[in-house]
């Protein structure tokens, strides 16, 4: 495998990390005090491409590879985790079904507006009782003969992006029948669709979540994604993308922590000297940067196979695994470097602290990876 960058590659990953340190750093503190989803930064992304970077350009995308998909969300993330985790929800799942399984309708719709980052979609998976057991979906939607009509009842929970003021729908996942779950999407304000406050968060401060509840909520036959009864399938083709994304959102933030950690330790002092002079602090930042340059070469692999058509699911959990727990570890570790100041909600290691611990649940817990991993090598594990 080539591990260097094309010069596109770099090119491109020097664009986002200028856009990053111009646009979000010098906001993200505010953004995480203040609860604040930033729609115009959001909007910005959109304008610079990065929502598209993946799709084709017959539906105004980039037709960029994946592994420059990741080096933007690397980048993102080294800024502010909350903008990331709204990227990559918007495109690996609320855009990617659309793509994958969508009628030429339905990427007109929805693709389009979503590619151009004008519009975001979410993708409702979990529920109360369905999170790493998914396959457990409680949610109906009803075949409706005398109207034409999907009639959807329950709810999801966690959902991302699902009700910001440019979410234009939401794909979920519902039983259609007995044993068969297809997905279904709902537009923002179908009478039956509500969208419930805002959960308070230990992180992700600026990014939009919430619970949403179904009752007797009916859309149009076509809103049918993909074919009926193949909504397991798709999410699981889903998620394969989602975890080397997410993987990719890990590295950034255990690179900022890094970059944090080395300056503070080079210019912070303690008895008469500068505090990287102890090899207890500057092992740890050998030991981060070790954990940085392994978890990136994982994503790079797993990203330059899924572009090479070869099958992820093993690598993509790999990487998931490995750089989501590397980036906790350096979140802990950077907090340590910077003592108390690394307990005060302006240091920006405090904020990658509480946005970090998500990434080894989300979109597939360390348990569920290392399930799939096992299960790959042929253990009969449960
Ligand atoms: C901020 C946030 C955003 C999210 N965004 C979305 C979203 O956009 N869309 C969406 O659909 N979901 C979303 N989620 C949900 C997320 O994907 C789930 O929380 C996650 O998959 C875990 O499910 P759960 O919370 O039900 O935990 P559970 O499945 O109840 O797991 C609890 C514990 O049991 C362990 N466990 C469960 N089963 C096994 C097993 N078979 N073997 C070993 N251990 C096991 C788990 O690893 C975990 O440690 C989001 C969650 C959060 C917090």
């Amino acid at each position: 495998m080539d591990v260097e960058l094309t010069a596109e590659q770099a090119a491109f990953r020097d664009v986002v990390r200028d856009f990053a340190d111009r646009e979000i750093v010098p906001h993200a503190e505010e953004w995480d005090r203040d609860h604040l989803f930033p729609v115009d930064t959001v909007l910005a992304m959109g304008r610079l491409g990065l929502f598209g970077l993946v799709f084709p350009e017959e539906y105004g995308g980039a037709g960029a590879d994946f592994v420059t998909y990741c080096l933007a969300l690397e980048e993102i993330a080294r800024a502010d985790s909350s903008m990331a985790i709204t990227l990559e929800a918007g495109v690996s799942l609320g855009a990617a079904p659309f793509f994958y399984t969508g009628t030429e309708a339905q990427k007109q719709e929805y693709l389009i507006p979503m590619v151009a980052g004008e519009v975001l979609g979410a993708f409702g998976l979990t529920e109360a009782e369905a999170g790493s057991d998914a396959g457990n979906t409680r949610t109906t939607a009803r075949h409706d003969d005398s109207t034409g009509e999907w009639v959807v009842d329950g709810g999801k929970t966690f959902i991302t992006n699902s009700g910001t003021p440019i979410t234009k729908c939401v794909t979920i996942t519902a039983r259609t029948g007995p044993g068969e779950i297809s997905n279904i999407v709902i537009d923002a304000g179908t009478p039956g669709f509500d969208v419930m406050a805002p959960y308070r968060k230990m992180g992700w401060h600026a990014s939009d979540t919430h619970e949403l509840v179904f009752r007797d909520c009916r859309v149009p036959v076509d809103q049918l994604l993909g074919e009926r009864g193949q909504g397991f399938k798709t999410f699981l083709r889903i998620l394969d993308d989602g975890r080397i994304a997410i993987a990719a959102l890990a590295v950034g933030v255990a690179q900022a922590c890094l970059d944090h950690s080395l300056e503070h330790a080079k210019t912070r002092n303690a008895f008469g000297g500068p505090i990287g002079r102890y090899q207890s602090i500057a092992f740890k930042c050998s030991d981060m940067a070790l954990a940085v340059e392994n978890a990136r070469n994982l994503v790079h692999k797993a990203a330059a196979m899924r572009d090479a058509g070869r099958p992820i699911r093993r690598i993509a959990a790999m990487a998931k695994l490995y750089a989501t727990e590397a980036a906790v570890t350096a979140t802990r570790d950077a907090v340590q470097i910077f003592g108390g100041y690394g307990f005060i909600d302006e240091t920006p290691v405090s904020r990658f602290y509480r946005d970090a611990k998500i990434l080894e649940i989300g979109e597939g817990t360390s348990e569920i990876q290392r399930l799939v991993i096992a299960r790959d090598l042929g253990l009969p594990v449960e």
